[in-house]
């Protein structure tokens, strides 16, 4: 599994005298499977997806689609065998399949790093023990230390109710694993009120966290290659509606310089600490304190990301050819922005607030001036389900928000 440094790129070939055509594989056939396969393609690499669901947006676009389960032995197998480098999409595919596919396949990113952020008390221990060694390496990223997780206690068994410490509430209770988009997560006012809500998340392994007011969310994507190299996209911040990203804003002088630099070195060492290869995505929490700003580090995903989605238009390098890159080795050079973007999330609202299913009026919208439709293909508008998302852009960020404030007032967008 382990990956000697100086290995030949993983290079296109399609062409009748370059042999085989390379093939770039992706476990999770969601939309960003389905924008790795875009951007995979575009560079001249053919694509195989492994997806258990027919209409997956990802698997409907791929040269391959392997219909299985994400265990299936015999997916597995034929995956290794299509596939010249297979990456994931989705951070609860099994570690077991992960690690079954990298004893014949070069696999990004490795399943020790996908299995700690599948579960919130690994992940927080790995930013415990990222935040709290010397990080002075030659490299400057002495200032990551002291970047540490939210104020956290486990409730895995009952016996750990009584030992939840009064400081942690008002807090918000999360199942260890398999949250995604706010769901598994409760807010707990008080301890009289914890039993009940661990209850109501029928008593699976949690983690209480203390609810922080929140000055802003910021997240970091950072590329990692197998050589260490890394790189990063501009610090995004981004606003929530219910536990579920609805707007990113990317733009110089979004965050507080010193406070973007301290999470993108954060972020780096988070990687690092994981001998990460591959899109990791880091967001954090600014807080305000006595003395000012301050930053915690509340989750990672190990793969693209919904709030690097701009990257696409908006920088000479996507989160997504990250992605290509660290898994076939081949150059990582840093993303520049080259223009302020806002991104907003077309959630199903968009389709059933009409009170009747129709169309959305999308010729409206891009008729507004930088607008850049996606839209991924699911079948069915659900409530709080990603549909799709518009980056805008513009040559300033004032113009990107009146562009983004009149798609929403088209869409009915709240947020
Ligand atoms: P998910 O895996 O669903 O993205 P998160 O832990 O990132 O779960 O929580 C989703 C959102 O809920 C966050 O982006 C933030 O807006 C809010 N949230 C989560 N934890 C806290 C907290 N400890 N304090 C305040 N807000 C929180
Ligand atoms: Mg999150």
């Amino acid at each position: 599994m382990t990956m000697t440094t100086n290995a030949a790129p993983i290079l296109p070939a399609f062409a009748a005298t370059e042999g085989r055509p390379t093939t770039l594989g992706v476990l999770g056939g969601g939309q960003l499977g389905m924008m790795f396969v875009q951007v995979a393609q575009a560079m001249g690499y053919r694509t195989a997806v492994l997806d258990p669901d027919a209409n997956s947006p990802a698997g409907l676009i791929s040269h391959h689609h392997i219909l299985a389960a994400f265990d299936d032995a015999q997916a597995l197998a034929t995956m290794g065998r299509l596939c010249d480098a297979i990456t994931t999409e989705f951070e609860n595919v099994p570690a077991a399949s992960l690690d079954i596919l990298a004893q014949t396949t070069p696999v990004s990113p490795p399943a020790h790093a996908v299995g700690i952020a599948q579960d919130r008390l690994a992940e927080k221990a790995h930013f415990l023990q990222s935040a709290g060694q010397p990080t002075v390496d030659g490299k400057g990223l002495a200032s990551a230390a002291g970047v540490g997780p939210v104020p956290y206690a486990a409730l895995v068994e009952h016996a750990d109710l009584a030992s939840i410490d009064a400081s942690l509430f008002p807090a918000i209770l999360k199942t260890v694993r398999m949250g995604y988009d706010g769901k598994g997560q409760v807010t707990v006012t008080n301890q009289g009120d914890l039993e009940r809500a661990w209850e109501s998340l029928y008593k699976a392994p949690c983690v209480v966290e203390k609810r922080l007011d929140l000055e802003a969310e910021i997240s970091v994507i950072v590329a990692r290659g197998h050589d260490g190299v890394c790189v990063h996209l501009p610090v995004q911040r981004n606003t929530h509606v219910d536990g579920i990203l609805a707007r990113t804003e990317v733009f110089a002088g979004n965050v507080d310089a010193a406070l973007a630099n301290r999470a993108q070195q954060a972020a780096i060492a988070i990687a690092r600490d994981l001998a990460y290869v591959g899109v990791l995505c880091v967001e954090f929490f600014v807080v305000k304190t006595d003395t000012g700003l301050d930053l915690v580090v509340n989750e990672m995903a190990p793969r693209p990301h919904n709030s690097g989605h701009y990257s696409l238009e908006a920088c000479d390098v996507s989160q997504f050819a990250l992605q290509v890159r660290t898994m076939t080795r081949l150059p990582l050079v840093q993303p520049r922005l080259h223009s302020p973007t806002v991104m907003l999330n077309l959630m199903g609202e968009v389709w059933l607030n009409t009170g009747e299913l129709r169309i959305p009026v999308w010729d409206e919208v891009l008729a507004l001036p930088g607008t850049h439709l996606h839209l991924y293909g699911k079948l069915e508008a659900r409530a709080g389900r990603k549909m799709g998302h518009i980056t805008v852009t513009a040559v300033s960020i004032e113009q990107a928000r009146d562009v983004a404030s009149q798609v929403q007032a088209i869409l009915g967008l709240w947020h």
